[in-house]
């Protein structure tokens, strides 16, 4: 494991090799992104490569027993702190403040990660604050934040901040290629969906019950759109347990109207933009039932469907509810029944 197992986030890297080979370490960074984004795995791999014993230009080298240990979890001079319940506690950061003033146990960096660091309490964050003002020395501080503007402004001005970028879809495929065994359509549909995010796309490959549930999604949709609405509804207690879960049906049921939108839109050139690739026949199917004016009112529907979800409102309810809206726009022949 090394910089280059880190993919799509070469300024990044780069900067962290060029601190690491210049010996000049801040004593603070936020690692800001979102879930999946590979945070944590590049805060391992920098610790691993601020207490190598490889040579300066090879760091991280991933083979010496710090590194190896380091990769671990298990090396004495790292501490990895996260939430314990909703929020990581005052006490919890005293116990940091406390170990960090101790000398190292191994000569090097003493190294702390706090993972979810925009969950320290407001009295956790001031206390955290203190330390970082005056660092105990050799101590580097790592922040992994989904959203590291929750951090306190004073916090986040003493630390380098790096916000981890969206990868881009051809270097994603490539690097999972690369090291995967994955049937290529697989990892195509798979990078599609991932929105830029690794973890996303890898944890959509490791599981095959994703693929599963993203068949079942579009058979709802497919019966929905060919007059099977009850065959639907039935089908969709399957999928949608609870806010999460239905969350993830309408994203998906978004994407899918969305790339019908797209293949008018832009027919030259839309296998390219597309999310679900790898189901063109049936997308092509609906776009052929689909008028512009059905369209719209579909995504108007599932918009409204993500308020009723979001606020917890009969959640199984609005989803049977946007299933049968979207059917009665689809079997509208544009006529008044009575004329
Ligand atoms: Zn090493």
């Amino acid at each position: 494991m090394n910089f280059n197992d880190i993919v799509g986030q070469r300024v990044i890297v780069e900067s962290l090799r060029n601190a690491v080979i210049n010996g000049m370490i801040s004593n603070g960074y936020i690692f800001s992104g979102p879930k999946g984004c590979g945070k944590k795995f590049m805060a391992v791999i920098f610790s691993m490569a601020l207490n190598c014993r490889g040579e300066a230009h090879d760091r991280p080298c991933g083979s010496c027993s710090s590194c190896i240990r380091t990769s671990n979890s298990n090396h004495p001079n790292l501490k990895l702190i996260k939430p314990t319940g909703q929020s990581i506690k005052i006490k919890q950061v005293r116990e940091i403040i406390s170990d960090t003033a101790r000398k190292p146990f191994e000569s090097g960096y003493k190294i702390i990660i706090i993972d979810g660091a925009e969950k320290m309490t407001i009295e956790a964050q001031d206390a955290f604050l203190k330390t970082l003002e005056e660092p105990p020395e050799n101590t580097v501080f790592l922040l992994l934040a989904e959203n590291h503007n929750l951090l306190l402004p004073t916090i986040v001005s003493r630390c380098q901040v790096f916000r981890i970028k969206p990868v881009d879809r051809m270097e994603m495929k490539s690097f999972i290629q690369a090291r995967y065994d994955y049937p290529p359509m697989d990892v195509e549909a798979a990078v599609r969906h991932s929105k830029g995010i690794i973890g996303r796309a890898l944890e959509l490959l490791k599981d095959k019950e994703n693929f599963k549930i993203r068949a079942l999604y579009i058979d709802i949709l497919d019966n929905v759109l060919s007059g099977n609405e009850r065959d639907a509804i039935l089908l969709a207690p399957e999928t949608v347990e609870d806010k999460e879960t239905a969350e993830r049906f309408l994203d998906f049921s978004m994407s899918w109207f969305r790339d019908i939108m797209v293949m008018r839109e832009c027919p030259k050139a839309f296998k390219d933009i597309i999310i679900n690739i790898d189901s063109l026949d049936i997308l092509s199917r609906h776009n052929l039932i689909l008028t512009e004016d059905k369209l719209n009112s579909i995504m108007e529907i599932i918009k409204k469907t993500y308020i009723y979800v979001k606020h917890n409102v009969g959640i199984k309810n609005s989803i049977d509810g946007m299933l049968f809206n979207i059917a009665e726009v689809n079997s509208y022949n544009g006529k008044n029944s009575w004329s």
